[in-house]
């Protein structure tokens, strides 16, 4: 027997809460101070999680779940509207340890999408699963179930108002509510893609991803973004990284971005914040793609870049006195 001490990283979790463009003068600095507080308390929630022992699957799920559950945030309460006024969420939960994942586009009567994409991962043969019939299992399972207009929020209507009152007919999250004269986030609600995500290393050195998002204001009903596509808006591989993206979800679906970090770590031997600029930094926008991701390595290494202005983005270890949240600044703090 080999008595080495097998030395693993420190536990680490990362969130995300959307990315796009700066509004520093135009926030108010109480606004500001509850999209850091949200951000700390869900990062503080997992920490003790992770501390506890708990698994990265557990704890992004978790994370997201309250991440959906905050309205500040475009997933699950406080998602964006369609062009029919409806809304139709995506999410997609991925486990590093053995490849496993799952996945629900366009539900609007799941409370919380994140729980119904793992339920869909552990419960189904199946990976992914859309609209009615997804709801229909969420139902079956025994998930919270709500009306169809329990998402909304008169800020994410006076969004969809303005985008169908612009020429290009269609807004992204955050862009919305400063066109509509709000009191604005930090990131100008007009351009921010406010999508949540959540990545984590546990004791055992296990990699776990999650994502949730109500997708862009005024979208064509129908329309499905990266968010819940394993490789594109979600990835975790517990021999390279987990990776949550926030963004224009067509770009990063072309771009396979999540995935393609993970492959320049696995297969062109890059680190992880090499990786990362590659595709954040250089792939992205030469294909039209504006947003950001999170990710954390299988060593414990946390990179979270975005080649936006800003993105609401935290992070902490097991041990550390606080977490660590950031709106503007640095792109890969
Ligand atoms: N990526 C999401 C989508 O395209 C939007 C976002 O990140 O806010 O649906």
């Amino acid at each position: 027997m080999n008595d080495k001490v097998n030395v693993r990283p420190t536990p680490v979790l990362a969130i995300h809460g959307g990315a796009g463009t700066l509004l520093r003068g135009a926030m108010s600095a109480d606004k500001e101070q509850r999209y850091r507080q949200a951000l700390e308390a869900i990062l503080l929630h997992g920490q003790a999680q992770l501390a506890a022992g708990d698994s990265a699957l557990d704890v992004v799920v978790e994370a997201v779940r309250r991440l959906e559950e905050c309205e500040l945030f475009n997933a699950g309460k406080g998602a964006v509207y369609t062009a029919a006024a409806r809304h139709e969420l995506d999410a997609c939960v991925m486990d590093g340890h053995d490849l496993q994942a799952g996945a629900v586009a366009g539900v609007s009567r799941t409370r919380n999408p994140v729980l119904l994409a793992r339920l869909v991962m552990q419960h189904s043969p199946h990976l992914m699963f859309m609209g009615a019939a997804a709801d229909e299992l969420a139902r079956a399972h025994g998930l919270e179930m709500v009306a169809s207009d329990w998402f909304g929020t008169p800020e994410r209507l006076a969004q969809l108002q303005m985008a169908q009152q612009t020429a290009s007919g269609q807004l992204l999250d955050h862009d919305g509510q400063t066109q509509a004269g709000q009191d604005s986030g930090p990131i100008d609600e007009g351009t921010k893609f406010g999508t949540v995500g959540a990545v984590a290393l546990d004791a055992r050195g296990h990699l776990a991803a999650a994502t949730s998002t109500g997708g862009m204001t005024n979208k064509q009903p129908g329309r499905v973004g990266d968010s819940p596509i394993v490789g594109a808006g979600c990835y975790a591989n517990d021999a390279t990284v987990a990776i949550s993206c926030t963004g224009t979800g067509e770009a990063f679906i072309r771009a396979c971005a999540a995935h393609d970090v993970s492959a320049l770590i696995e297969y062109a031997g890059l680190d992880l914040h090499e990786a990362c600029r590659r595709v954040v930094i250089e792939k992205l926008p030469r294909l039209g793609g504006r947003g950001g991701l999170i990710a954390v390595s299988a060593k414990g290494e946390v990179c979270l870049p975005f080649n936006t202005e800003g993105m609401y983005r935290g992070q902490v270890k097991v041990g550390d006195a606080a977490p660590a949240v950031g709106i503007y600044g640095e792109a890969f703090i």
